[in-house]
This record gives structure tokens, sequence and C-alpha cells, in this order.
């Protein structure tokens, strides 16, 4: 159903970094529900969590039913729901996990790293056992074998996908009896994971996983026995995986958000994952990533992504515009701060928002351009910014690319070329064929 459904066409394609687009059917279902939910003369909005067995309850449990069998939750892992966002988890990681150990080991890959272990910083001596490097002018994780793990670190911990940086963990790294932690609030549901491989993992809602006000916890039964004591119960894994009759009850819930985010993983799940794994899911994620690494890559040099490709996000890809290359952004260290965008960052928004696509924008501390395909977002959208891409290259003097590969054959501008030598000044105006994918 959703996310391969064609978005109506009234609705604006949003490829910010989140909150993220929700398929139409999703929305549709809500909008259909709100009032009346099955038929009970009463809103879900409206419905008490403490009902043994009643609507609240159904829904939490039928959404935590979808992650695990999206995700192949092991039975021995325990799969819960709480408040606080990733920013709760950053604290609540330590809390959980410290034991009697008063250090913890942090992969600093970005800002998301970094305010994690800030965060962290504050119930135990944080240290960065590996961070991104630079080589041949692309960004890379140093190999596990080279992390600079301590055995008095009760965990070592990464963000599966830097949101900000475009930095990702393609593949579940193996940190052998270590206790692996991973923030995976950009990249959950776009690859199968091999959750064994973790101690825990948390997923903030308001990318893939529907809207924003919940975060999924995952983690391993037998770590639950961990908390240190002060842990506040709002943050405490034990006490919300122990509710009964379903876990997550430690205060009233965020029903309106685990419900929705039950109807995009119903969503996700009648569409891709009934049969077995998220590896359909994942080949979606990759050919839409596809796309637009390669025309980045083919434009020489006017779109830049500067990740290795062993680590290019799938999800929030980043790039700058080489005749920018002179800019000097250095981070302010403040997650609001505020750069001041160039001239072809403008241009390029300007453009996007003509052609109804909004959010291209980096992250505002850090300027440059963010395509983010989450889940929700339809193949049309994509095809979209594909065509966007193409097109702004050539406007401003970039190198004229095809983005679906038609050799020569459609309206584009690369086709154009490739048939006759054009006039670019008329090219900017040429009537576009609806995209057609060509793979
Ligand atoms: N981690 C990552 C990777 C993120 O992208 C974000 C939000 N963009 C966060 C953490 C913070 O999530 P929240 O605002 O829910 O705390």
């Amino acid at each position: 159903m959703a996310p391969v459904e064609e978005a109506k066409s009234s609705r604006r394609f949003n490829f910010s970094a989140g909150p993220a687009m929700l398929p139409d059917l999703v929305l549709d279902k809500i909008v259909e529900e709100l009032g009346d939910y099955e038929g009970l003369g009463m809103s879900i909005l409206e419905m008490g969590h403490r009902d043994a067995g009643g609507p609240v309850q159904q829904v939490l449990q039928e959404a935590t039913d979808c992650v695990r069998h999206l995700l192949r939750v092991p039975a021995n892992y325990a799969v819960i729901w709480q408040q606080g966002g990733a920013h709760g988890q950053f604290a609540a990681v330590p809390l959980n996990l410290l034991g009697d150990k008063t250090q913890a080991d942090y992969v600093d890959t970005g800002v998301w790293s970094k305010r994690a272990m800030n965060e962290a910083g504050k119930f135990c001596t944080t240290r960065i056992c590996a961070e991104v490097r630079e080589r041949q002018g692309k960004a890379e994780v140093p190999p596990v074998s080279e992390w600079d793990l301590s055995d008095k670190s009760a965990y070592v911990h990464i963000c599966a996908n830097d949101t900000i940086s475009g930095v990702e963990f393609l593949e579940d790294p193996d940190v052998g009896d270590r206790l692996l932690v991973a923030d995976f609030t950009s990249t959950l549901l776009s690859r199968p994971v091999n959750i064994s491989r973790y101690a825990a993992l948390y997923c903030s809602s308001g990318k893939n996983l529907g809207p924003a006000g919940v975060c999924l916890v995952i983690v391993r039964r037998d770590l639950l026995d961990m908390a240190l004591p002060q842990t506040p119960m709002i943050l405490h894994w034990k006490a919300s995986a122990d509710t009964s009759p379903v876990a997550s009850l430690v205060n009233t819930p965020p029903v309106f958000a685990i419900y929705a985010c039950g109807h995009v993983l119903k969503g996700l799940r009648r569409s891709f994952g009934d049969c077995g794994t998220l590896d359909t899911v994942r080949q979606r994620v990759t050919r839409r990533a596809d796309d637009v690494y390669k025309i980045i890559d083919e434009s020489e040099g006017f779109y830049i992504n500067k990740v290795s490709s062993s680590y290019r996000s799938q999800t929030t890809i980043c790039f700058t515009f080489g005749r920018d290359a002179a800019v000097q952004r250095e981070w302010a260290g403040s997650i609001t701060a505020k750069v001041k965008l160039t001239e072809l960052e403008e241009a390029f928004m300007k453009e996007a928002k003509e052609r109804g696509m909004n959010g291209l924008e980096g992250h505002p501390a850090f300027g440059g351009i963010r395509i983010c395909l989450y889940n929700g977002l339809v193949d049309k959208a994509v095809d979209e910014v594909l065509l966007l891409l193409q097109d702004f290259a050539v406007a401003f003097g970039g190198k004229a690319i095809c983005a679906f590969k038609h050799g020569g054959l459609c309206n584009c501008k690369a086709c154009q070329f490739d048939r006759e030598a054009s006039k670019l000044e008329d090219l900017w105006r040429v009537p576009r064929l609806a995209p057609t994918r060509m793979r």
C-alpha cells in the first residue's frame, strides 16, 4: 500500500530530513478513523490505555508486532516505545547500560554522534574510539579493527546514519562481545538490520517510522537489569518492557504517534515485507539513492558529495556546489545556528519550490543541499528531483546529464546535446517529457 502509491497531485513533495512525508494512504486512513475509531463512537485519541486488551493496547501491540516482523527482531529482544525522542535515548543509553562501569565509547560520524556523546557525558566519561576520516577527499569510517575500543567502556555507540553529514553504516558493525548501541533514527526500515549485532538500538519517529512523537527502542532482554538506580522511570527500559498486558505503559503513551506509526508499519508490511524481510525495501532505497548519486558523480564537479561510496547515506543525500568550494563554513557548535546560503543554494531552492518540492535545504547550521529519500516519498518525487538536478546543472553552466539514461531519446538537455548542437539559452525552457524511468 502506502509507500508505493502515487502521491495526490495537490501534495507537495517533502524531501526534508524530518518530519518526513507520510504516505497518502496513511493520512487518509487517519482522517477516516479520527472521529470514530472502528465504529466505537470515539476517537482513538480519547481512549484509555489502561483498558486491558482495548483499542489502545491493541494499537501498541500491532505496531510492536509489525516492528518485530519487519525487522526480524529475535525473541530475546524487547521492543518498547518511549517518549523524549532520540535525545531522551542519548541519556537513556548510559543510564540503562553503564552497570558498574563509568565509561563509554562513541564513534564520531557527525553532529548526532556528538550530541549523543555530550548527553552521555553527564553520566559517565565518554571517549571517541573512532571518527570519520578523509581518504582521497572522501569521508569514510575506519574499519572496526581500527577502533580504539576500551575494556573499561560499558558499550560502544554509533549513529547508523548521520542525517547531517550523510555518512551511513551500510553494514552492521561486528564488535564481538562488546555491547554495540546504535541511533537508527534516520535509517531504520530502509534495510534489513542484523539485530543480534546490537545490544540496543533506538529510532525516533519523524522519518521512516511515522510522525514525530515517539521513540522505538529494541533492547536485548538480558541487559535489562543493568539500569542505574537513579534512572528516571520514563527512560527506564526494563520498566517499559515489563508492563502488562502490553509493554510501554509506564505512563500515558503518545497514542496518536504510535497509532500513526502503526499504520505506516502495516502499510510497509503489506507493500514490501509480508513474505520476509526488508530486502525489497532496500532494493528500492538503493535504486533511488544510486540515481541521485549518479547525477552528482556525473556532473563533473558541479555537484559535490564528499562521502566514500561505502558509507554514502541511502536516505539523506547531502551535497554542495563545486562553485561554492571557496565558501568557508565552520560549524558554530550549535544545532540552532544558521549559515547564510550561497546564491546557487538559494536559486536551487527557489526552482525546487516552483516545481512543488520542499525541504531540499541542508541542515540550517551547515548549508548545502540535502535530498532525503525516506520511504514515504513516492517514486514520482524522486523522478522530479532527478529532473531538477539535471536541469539546474545545465541552467547554471554545468554538464548536461540525462537523469533517466534515455541515450539521446528524450527532450532533456543531455539528450538534446546528443542529438544536435543545442542553444544553451533555449534549454531551460524546453518542455519536459513526463519522466519515464529506464532501467
Ligand atoms: N539522531 C538522528 C540521526 C537524527 O537525525 C535526529 C533528528 N533529526 C535525532 C537523533 C534527534 O531526534 P529527536 O529530535 O527525536 O530527539
